[in-house]
């Protein structure tokens, strides 16, 4: 998979992109990810890239055609444009699911905003999916593109080890994670759950299933009741 990432910021990301999965899913050559500096798509000589917002409203607000020309130059190039994701506050939130949905596509371009934001018509223009990352305001799309680039790179085949290492992960099925331990068996006077020990498939089968039911409900209801509506409608 190819990602495409449009930034003003493009050094923040070797750091992410060099390490663990991320940087090993590149070197194994799963995964190309291209970072690009928006002010070289500026038509403007010294690089601008925003204006102020129509309508008045405090802050700036990045403009439409240096974007523009970097997803046309980006098309051109690849002899069509990948589908376009703008991380915004505003968009649906990241699931699971979209990051494993997104993985199976060929490629994918990624607009980090910045200021205010970015000109409603390149979205409109361009067809952008609009993702959230959470119910909070950052300062700029970088932080964002990395945590989608990360969710979706660990989807891709062959990048675990296993399949099964993120389909017992939590959100995979619906519901979170049970509590995990390692050696050793006693820290700090705290045992590890006998079960874990027992060897009898069955009871550790039943008991992740057990916690991951009960911290499910405890930590998020509303995945809770959502997991239960869909068991029940199967
Ligand atoms: N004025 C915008 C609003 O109220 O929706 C917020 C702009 S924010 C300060 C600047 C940029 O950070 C956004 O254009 C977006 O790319 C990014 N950003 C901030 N919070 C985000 C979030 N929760 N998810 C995804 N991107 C976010």
């Amino acid at each position: 998979m190819r990602i495409d990432i449009f930034t003003l910021f493009p050094e923040m990301f070797p750091p992410l992109l060099g390490s663990s999965i991320v940087g090993r899913a590149r070197r194994r050559g799963f995964l190309q990810i291209c970072c690009h500096q928006l002010r070289d798509f500026s038509p403007d000589r010294r690089g601008r890239v925003d204006d102020t917002v129509f309508g008045g409203g405090k802050g700036m607000l990045l403009m439409a055609e240096p974007f523009a020309r970097g997803l046309d130059a980006l098309s051109e190039h690849l002899g069509a444009l990948p589908h376009v994701v703008y991380l915004s506050p505003r968009g649906r939130v990241l699931t699971q699911r979209r990051a494993k949905e997104l993985a199976a596509l060929p490629g994918l371009c990624l607009l980090c905003g910045h200021y205010e934001g970015v000109d409603q018509r390149l979205l409109d223009e361009y067809q952008a999916e609009e993702i959230s990352i959470g119910d909070y305001v950052l300062t700029g799309g970088e932080l964002p593109a990395m945590i989608l680039a990360d969710a979706v790179s660990r989807m891709l085949p062959g990048v675990l080890s296993a399949e099964s290492c993120f389909e017992e992960e939590s959100h995979f099925s619906g519901l979170l994670e049970y509590p995990q331990y390692t050696r050793p068996e006693v820290w700090r006077g705290r045992p590890a759950p006998p079960v874990l020990l027992s060897g009898d498939h069955k009871r550790v089968f039943d008991w992740k299933r057990q916690e991951s039911l009960n911290i499910t409900r405890q930590n998020r209801p509303d995945l809770f009741v959502k997991y239960v509506e869909a068991e029940q409608e199967n």
